[in-house]
């Protein structure tokens, strides 16, 4: 029985202690939103644990190679979430007789840095795809990622902008 808040609070320290360690002009703010009435769900909590650190730190590096573009007045922010969600019903999907029922929970790490290019969208699961420099990137954090999730019977979704930013979000079934 895992509490995912917890688990996400641990890992969002960990990063940005990781990369404000590594770079002294990181000036990214964050924010979290907890839900705090999240029901503990069984996972491998050091496996999501994982997923949730490299959203994360992908986050954080696409904020801060955008405001290495010197654009006036960018403030890099990284906002994390986790809600109860409904599989069932699509959002904004509420009339018509169907109720939502939570069946899952759903963490989202939201950033307004570079975005993915359209161009790349389909590869970025793929494994050792990266467009980071040698050193920087592996490629295995999301295909990691998606098989963490995969095996825990829940998806992963992305939302991406160019120049806008980037949402993941991790869904798991709660039974
Ligand atoms: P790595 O971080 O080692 O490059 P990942 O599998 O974690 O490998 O990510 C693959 C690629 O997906 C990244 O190199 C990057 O191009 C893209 N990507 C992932 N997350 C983001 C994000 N939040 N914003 C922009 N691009 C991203
Ligand atoms: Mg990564």
């Amino acid at each position: 029985d895992t509490d995912i808040n917890n688990l996400v609070e641990e890992f969002l320290r960990l990063s940005y202690h990781g990369i404000q360690a590594k770079n002294k002009d990181f000036n990214a703010i964050f924010t979290t939103e907890f839900d705090p009435h999240l029901p503990k769900v069984e996972v491998v909590s050091q496996d999501i644990g994982r997923v949730v650190l490299n959203l994360i730190n992908n986050a954080f590096y696409a904020v801060n190679e955008r405001s290495k573009k010197g654009e006036k007045s960018y403030q890099p922010t990284v906002s994390v979430s986790t809600a109860l969600y409904s599989s069932e019903v699509k959002e904004g999907d509420t009339g018509k007789g169907k109720t939502a029922v939570p069946d899952s929970i759903k963490i989202t790490v939201k950033d307004n840095g570079l975005g993915i290019p359209e161009s790349i969208r389909e590869k970025i699961f793929q494994p050792f795809f990266t467009t980071k420099p040698t050193g920087q990137g592996t490629g295995l954090g999301l295909s990691l990622a998606y098989d963490i999730v995969k095996a825990h019977g829940g998806v992963i979704e992305v939302n991406s902008e160019e120049n806008k930013g980037t949402s993941f979000s991790v869904i798991l079934p709660l039974a």
